[in-house]
């Protein structure tokens, strides 16, 4: 376990059993909930983690964002949505998620597999390379390096297949992304990845407990590359590590002059893929972030629940069409529907993108950030 190797466990379990025996068992059973086949203490770990990281993202990224902000904004009416849905995700929905689906779905596929004597999985890496059983901290980097390799992919299929666009869509539409932005994204999109990365972790035989730290970690690093905040890392470590800098280039507006520009830094915390699969983009100033496709800008018109209807008739309309499953970047008509565009062909036709059909003469509304340089 990870916190053997920082030996602050016994603390740990310590505030995972009070907070699991005082508040989250008496809780599951005045709400019925008591004889699943999960792990109460798992939902205190959750809880607490999640106190850890709002608090860390509260006390440490958010004041950053007053003091060094990339964009500087008028108020921060936007984000208010995203702050709720950060908190309502990770106090609520994903430790119960966990304790519901992630722990049992692991458990019944024997997920726990640090024992090279017995491992899980045929491919689990300490049965694999035998040496990563004295080193732990090595073990834990290499379930990190390979998590991220396929998060690169993941999300590049997010942006590529219609049908998961319309989900992942939703987190780019925030015109003010801030270091509550990261959360933002529809929950069907949440399962779907989080059983990806709960299956690879099986695979590979990373332990339940080891899991919830290398999410934290990935989680911690994502909320601070969505903060506001003018900062890279350097020549050498941004080719390296995702900064905040790096990521707001993936979330930026479509650039009618430029139009594959924004196809880039799909990392989530290494940039090296990015580097290595030629999607890197460095040396841009901060530009305005958000959606050039109006029916997905207009997600910044509701709140939580409107947000999450739209962004489902999106993904109803698209996942039952073939053009839903056909790879290229689209956008969604008046009915929800996909079409495909090709900004390049636009670009050279001299036509704006939006104009191929009336629904889509502008963009409404240009995002109201005022942009600095740096
Ligand atoms: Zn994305
Ligand atoms: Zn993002």
């Amino acid at each position: 376990m990870i916190g053997t190797m920082l030996h602050i466990p016994s603390l740990w379990s310590h505030l995972v059993d009070w907070l699991s025996s005082h508040a989250v068992v008496p809780l599951l059973g005045a709400l019925h909930l008591d004889g699943l086949s999960g792990d109460p203490r798992d939902i205190a770990a959750a809880l607490l983690i999640a106190a850890l990281q709002v608090g860390i993202i509260g006390l440490v990224f958010r004041p950053l964002e007053t003091w060094f902000p990339a964009e500087r904004w008028s108020d921060r009416n936007l984000t208010l949505v995203d702050r709720n849905y950060t908190l309502l995700m990770l106090l609520g929905i994903f430790p119960v998620f966990t304790y519901l689906v992630l722990m049992p779905f692991s458990h019944l596929f024997g997920g726990g597999g640090n024992d090279a004597s017995s491992p899980a999985s045929p491919f689990a890496l300490v049965s694999l390379v035998p040496w990563f059983q004295d080193h732990p901290y090595a073990l834990f980097a290499a379930y990190y390096v390979i998590y991220d390799f396929v998060y690169y992919w993941m999300h590049r299929t997010q942006h590529a297949l219609p049908w998961w666009w319309a989900l992942h869509s939703m987190h780019h539409s925030q015109r003010q992304m801030s270091c509550w932005t990261n959360d933002r994204g529809s929950l069907v999109d949440g399962f779907i990845q989080s059983m990806i990365l709960a299956t690879v972790g099986l695979v590979i035989g990373v332990d339940p407990d080891e899991f919830a730290w290398l999410m934290l970690l990935g989680e911690l690093v994502q909320n601070f590359s969505h903060t506001n905040v003018r900062l890279g890392f350097g020549r050498v470590l941004d080719r390296v590590l995702v900064a905040p800098k790096f990521h707001r280039l993936h979330h930026m507006l479509l650039d009618p002059a430029r139009p594959t520009l924004h196809n880039c830094n799909f990392g989530q915390v290494f940039s090296i893929w990015d580097v290595l699969f030629g999607t890197a983009l460095y040396g841009e100033p901060a530009r305005p972030t958000g959606v050039s496709d109006p029916m997905v800008d207009a997600d910044n018109n509701y709140g939580l629940i409107g947000l999450h209807w739209v962004a489902l008739r999106r993904f109803w309309g698209t996942v039952w069409r073939l053009d839903g499953w056909k790879l290229g970047e689209v956008s969604f008509d008046a009915h929800y529907h996909p079409f495909h565009v090709d900004h390049v062909a636009e670009h050279e036709s001299g036509h704006a993108p939006g104009t191929t059909t009336a629904a889509h003469s502008a963009p409404l509304g240009a995002p109201a950030a005022e942009t600095t340089a740096g």
